[in-house]
C-alpha cells in the first residue's frame, strides 16, 4: 500500500469513528436526562440515604436499566452467581457513654472536648499523658526524638515549628504537609504506639469552642465506618485550657512551648508532669448494608482494559424531618451515567461496541466519605493496573455563582495531574463535539477548595488512575432540601454528558492506551 492510500485509509477509519460517536451521542438527550432524574430525586427516595430505603429503591432502578440495556453484571456473587451490585457491610456507629477522667475531675463529651473518627475504649482504662508538642515525625525534624508513645496519650498542638520566618520541617519559607492536617499527626503517633491522640484546638478556649459548635450536631450524629478496615486518622480535640490541666501547666506556659520548640528543634524536652489521665468512649455499633451498581460493556479485542465511569447515587436523605432530595447533588451525574450506558449499549447492538470495556458505576456512600468508590478501589472487579482512565461525573446541573448568566461551561478537574493524553482527549472531544468552556479554575494545585480530594474519583487518582472530575460548581440548594429537579438545567447537563460520552468513546476505542506521564508539573 503506498503512502497516499495510508493516509486516505487512515482518514476515512478518523471519519468513522467520528461519525460513530456523533451517532451515538445524539442517544443522549434532556428529556431522557429529566425522566430519570424525576425518580431518582422523587420524594419516594427520600433522599437516597446510604443503607436506608430510598438508596436500595435507586440501586434498583438503576440495576433494572442496565439489565434492560443488556450491560452485563460483572461482580461474582460469594454463591458463584453474576451481579450488578457490589454489596459491602458498613458499620454504623453511635456514641455511647463517653467522657474523660483528668485527675479527679470528669469532662464532658461535646462540651469540654469533641472526638472524630474510629475510636472505640468499651471501659474506662487508665492512659498516662505525655506531650508531644506539633507530633511531627520526619528524617529532619521529629517531635519525638525524646519521647516513647507506646500505649500513652499524646497531647499535640496542630501547626508546625517556625524559626525565623522558615519552618523547621521544609527548612524553608514553605509549609510541611503536617501543619493543618490532624489526621496525619494522629496516624503518625498511633503507629508509633499511642493510645490515644489529643490535639490542641486554636491558641485559647474561644477557638475551640467556635469550632465545637460547627462541628456539635454532626459529630453527635450516627457515622458510617468500614467493617474492613480503620480509616485514616482518629484523635480527641481538646482546648488550650483542658490541655493545660491535663499537663498540670498554665495555658499561657503551654503556649510558650511553641517558641520553646522552635529554639531547640529536635533536642526540644517537655517539661511538664501531666495529671493521671482516664478515659472511656464507648460506642454502639449496628451493619448497615449498602452497594455500587455495576454495569458492564464488554469490550472486543482490548477488553482486558477497562474505562470507569463513576457517579454517586446516594445523598443525604432525611435530616431533621425534611427529604434532601439531592437532585443536582448527585442524581445529575447518575441520570447522565444511565444515559452514558444507553449510547454505549446501542454502540454494541450495532456492532460498534467499544474495543476496551466500560463499566458504567454509580457508587454508594459518597456523601459518608467516598466510601462506595474506595470499597471498590480495594476490591476492584477489574485490576486497577489495567484500568485506563476514570470519568467522575458529581453535580452538572445547576449554574454556580461566577457563571449566573452563562450555561456553557463546565468545571474540568484533574484532568491534566496524571496524563497529559487524557487532558488531550477530553479538550478534543468538547472542541469536536458540544463546545463548552472547559474552566479550570478549580483545577490549581492551590484551590482552597480542594475539589480533587471531594468527590470518587480521587479514589482512583490516588491509585495512579488518571481520572477527570466533570462539575458545574456549587451552589445555594448545594446539600439542602432545595435541592430540587424543577431547578436542574438538562439542556445543559446533556452537553456536558455529551462531552463525557465522547472523552469515554475515545478513551475506549483508540488504538493506543493512553500514557501515564505524570501530565502537568
Ligand atoms: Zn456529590
Amino acid at each position: 500500500m503506498n503512502r497516499l492510500l495510508i493516509i486516505f485509509s487512515l482518514f476515512t477509519l478518523l471519519n468513522q469513528a467520528f461519525a460513530q460517536v456523533t451517532t451515538y451521542e445524539k442517544t443522549i438527550t434532556a428529556n431522557d436526562l429529566s425522566r430519570h432524574l424525576h425518580i431518582l430525586a422523587s420524594d419516594s427516595l427520600e433522599g437516597r440515604e446510604t443503607g436506608m430505603a430510598g438508596q436500595k429503591k435507586a440501586a434498583e432502578y438503576i440495576k433494572n436499566h442496565f439489565q434492560q440495556l443488556g450491560l452485563q453484571p460483572p461482580v461474582t456473587t460469594p454463591d458463584g452467581q453474576k451481579s450488578y451490585f457490589q454489596k459491602f457491610i458498613l458499620v454504623k456507629r453511635s456514641w455511647g457513654d463517653v467522657y474523660l477522667k483528668v485527675g479527679k475531675e470528669k469532662k464532658v463529651f461535646l462540651k469540654d472536648f469533641y472526638a472524630y473518627g474510629d475510636i472505640k475504649v468499651p471501659k474506662e482504662i487508665k492512659v498516662p499523658v505525655v506531650f508531644g508538642g506539633y507530633g511531627i515525625n520526619t528524617a529532619d525534624y521529629s517531635d519525638y526524638r525524646n519521647q516513647d508513645l507506646k500505649g500513652k496519650a499524646v497531647i499535640i498542638f496542630m501547626g508546625e515549628p517556625v524559626k525565623d520566618g522558615k519552618s523547621l520541617v521544609t527548612g524553608t519559607a514553605k509549609a510541611s504537609d503536617w501543619g493543618n492536617d490532624w489526621r496525619k499527626k494522629a496516624s503518625e503517633a498511633r503507629k508509633l504506639g499511642a493510645q490515644e491522640v489529643f490535639i490542641i484546638v486554636g491558641n485559647n478556649f474561644t477557638d475551640y469552642e467556635t469550632r465545637l459548635n460547627q462541628l456539635k450536631s454532626h459529630i453527635a450524629q450516627p457515622y458510617l465506618s468500614f467493617s474492613h478496615k480503620l480509616r485514616g486518622g482518629s484523635a480527641l480535640f481538646i482546648s488550650t485550657k483542658l490541655a493545660a490541666e491535663m499537663l498540670k501547666t498554665t495555658e499561657e506556659k503551654l503556649l510558650t512551648q511553641k517558641e520553646e520548640i522552635a529554639k531547640a528543634g529536635n533536642d526540644y524536652k517537655s517539661p511538664f508532669k501531666p495529671a493521671k489521665l482516664s478515659y472511656k468512649a464507648d460506642v454502639v455499633e449496628s451493619a448497615v448494608e449498602t452497594e455500587n451498581v455495576l454495569g458492564l460493556i464488554e469490550g472486543t479485542d482490548k477488553k482486558d482494559e477497562v474505562v470507569i465511569l463513576t457517579a454517586h447515587y446516594d445523598h443525604l436523605g432525611i435530616e431533621n424531618g425534611k427529604i434532601h432530595y439531592g437532585a443536582d447533588d448527585d442524581g445529575s451525574g447518575t441520570a447522565a451515567l444511565l444515559e452514558i450506558a444507553e449510547a454505549f449499549a446501542l454502540a454494541k447492538k450495532n456492532g460498534q461496541g467499544p474495543r476496551r470495556s466500560v463499566l458504567i458505576m454509580p457508587v454508594t456512600a459518597e456523601e459518608k466519605g467516598l466510601m462506595g468508590s474506595e470499597f471498590y478501589t480495594d476490591h476492584p472487579v477489574f485490576p486497577l493496573n489495567k484500568t485506563v482512565a476514570n470519568l467522575n461525573v458529581d453535580m452538572i446541573g445547576r449554574l454556580d455563582e461566577d457563571h449566573a448568566n452563562n450555561e456553557n461551561y463546565v468545571y474540568i478537574i484533574g484532568s491534566d495531574r496524571l496524563s497529559t493524553d487524557l487532558h488531550t482527549i477530553n479538550e478534543n472531544a468538547n472542541k469536536n463535539g458540544v463546545q463548552l468552556e472547559l474552566d479550570y479554575k478549580f483545577n490549581r494545585f492551590d484551590d482552597p477548595n480542594r475539589f480533587y480530594y471531594r468527590s470518587d474519583h480521587y479514589n482512583f487518582a490516588k491509585n495512579n488512575i488518571p481520572v477527570i472530575f466533570y462539575f458545574s460548581g456549587v451552589h445555594k440548594d448545594y446539600h439542602q432540601p432545595t435541592d430540587t429537579v424543577d431547578k436542574i438545567l438538562f439542556d445543559k447537563a446533556a452537553k456536558i454528558t455529551k462531552l463525557i460520552f465522547a472523552t469515554a468513546w475515545e478513551l475506549a476505542n483508540r488504538e493506543e492506551t493512553i500514557k501515564v506521564d505524570g501530565g502537568k508539573k
